[in-house]
C-alpha cells in the first residue's frame, strides 16, 4: 500500500479505535506470525541506524532516550564499513532502511549517510525519519540527494507548527516523496523495570519493537533499538541496566546471513528491564522534563 495512504488510514483508524487496542491487534499479527518465526524470516524486514542520537524536540517518552543524549554523530567512515559488511552477508536482503535518531537532520553530513545507505542497499526502501522542524531549512544539495537516491521523507506527526504545504511544495520541486499522517500520532510510553526481574521470553514475544525496530550501531545488530541507547538512561538517572555481550550480534563475527537472523527472532538477556504487560499506548504529546517516570 502507498505509505502517505497508510499513514492516512492509521491516523483515520487511531481517531476511531483506541491506541493501544490498534497497538495490541497489530503486536499480536506480526509478534506471532511474522517476526518472532525464524523459519519465515528472508530478510530484515526493518533497519534502523541513529544518524543523530539527539534531537531538537524533546518529547515525553521518546523511545530512544533522545532528550536525555548528549550530541552524537554517526562516523561515515565506520558506518560505510558496516554498510558494506551488511549488505555483503544479506546480499541486499533488507526490505526497509530507516534514518532516523534523535532528529537526522542535524547532521551535517547527511547527504553522504544518504548516498553511502543507497550504494549498499540498492533494493531497499530507504526512509528518512524526522520531526520536520528544519526541512525547510535544507539546501538544495539535500533535497537533490534525496531524489538522486529516492529517499522517502518521512515526517513523524507532532501536535507541533509544521508547514506541511510549504514542505510538499519543495518536496514535489526536486521530485522526492514526502510522507506524513493527516493527524498527530499518540506517544506510547514504554516501561523498564529497572530491577530487571521480567521474563525474557516473555517480554520478547509481547514487545512490539522486537526484531521489528532491528538497530545497527558500531558494527552490530540489536534486535530493537532499545538496548544500545539505553546508556543514555543510566547515565542520567545513575541506573545500570546492564548490556552484555549477548544482546546484540557482531557483523564481524560471521558470514552467514541465516545467524544473524537466527539471533533477532529470540529473547536477548536485555529482555528482562522490558515490562511490555504495561504499556501505555494513548498517551497525549508533551516536551521531556526528563523524569525517570517517563520510561519507568
Ligand atoms: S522527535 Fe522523535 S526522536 Fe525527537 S524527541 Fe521526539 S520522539 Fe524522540
Ligand atoms: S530488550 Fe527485548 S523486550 Fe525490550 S525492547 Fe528490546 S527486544 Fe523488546
Amino acid at each position: 500500500m502507498n505509505s502517505n495512504l497508510n499513514m492516512i488510514l492509521m491516523g483515520l483508524l487511531y481517531k476511531i479505535i483506541p491506541a493501544d487496542k490498534i497497538m495490541k491487534i497489530q503486536t499480536s499479527f506480526l509478534q506471532f506470525i511474522l517476526r518472532k518465526q525464524h523459519k519465515l524470516q528472508k530478510c530484515i524486514h526493518y533497519l534502523e541506524i541513529s544518524v543523530v542520537d539527539h534531537c531538537n524536540l524533546n518529547c515525553k517518552y521518546c523511545a530512544n532516550f533522545s532528550p536525555l543524549a548528549q550530541k552524537t554523530y554517526l562516523d561515515i567512515i565506520d558506518y560505510e564499513k558496516d554498510c558494506r559488511k551488511l549488505s555483503e552477508i544479506s546480499m541486499n536482503n533488507v526490505e526497509t532502511i530507516r534514518l532516523l535518531g534523535g532528529e537526522p537532520l542535524l547532521h551535517d553530513k547527511l547527504e553522504e549517510i544518504i548516498f553511502i545507505t543507497r550504494k549498499y542497499f540498492s533494493q531497499s526502501r530507504i526512509e528518512l525519519v524526522t520531526n520536520g522542524l528544519l526541512l525547510l531549512k535544507m539546501n538544495d544539495d539535500f533535497w537533490r540527494s534525496c531524489s538522486d537516491n529516492t529517499i522517502i521523507v518521512s515526517i513523524s506527526h507532532y501536535p507541533i507548527k509544521i508547514n506541511y504545504k510549504a514542505i510538499q511544495k519543495t518536496a514535489s520541486r526536486f521530485k522526492v516523496t514526502v510522507s506524513y499522517s493527516k493527524f498527530a500520532q499518540p506517544m506510547f510510553k514504554w516501561v523498564l523495570d529497572i530491577d530487571g526481574k521480567q521474563n525474557s521470553n516473555e517480554s520478547y514475544l509481547k514487545c512490539h519493537r522486537s526484531n521489528i525496530c532491528v538497530t545497527l550501531r558500531n558494527g552490530k545488530i540489536y534486535p530493537c533499538s532499545m538496548i544500545p541507547y539505553v546508556r543514555y538512561f543510566n547515565r542520567y538517572f545513575n541506573k545500570e541496566l546492564l548490556e552484555n555481550e549477548q544482546d546484540s550480534f557482531d557483523l564481524y563475527q560471521t558470514n552467514c546471513f541465516d545467524e544473524i537472523l537466527l539471533f533477532l527472532s529470540k529473547a536477548v538477556p536485555f529482555c528482562k528491564y522490558c515490562n511490555p504487560n504495561n504499556i501505555i499506548y494513548s498517551n497525549k504529546w508533551e516536551i521531556s522534563k526528563r523524569e525517570i517516570t517517563e520510561w519507568t
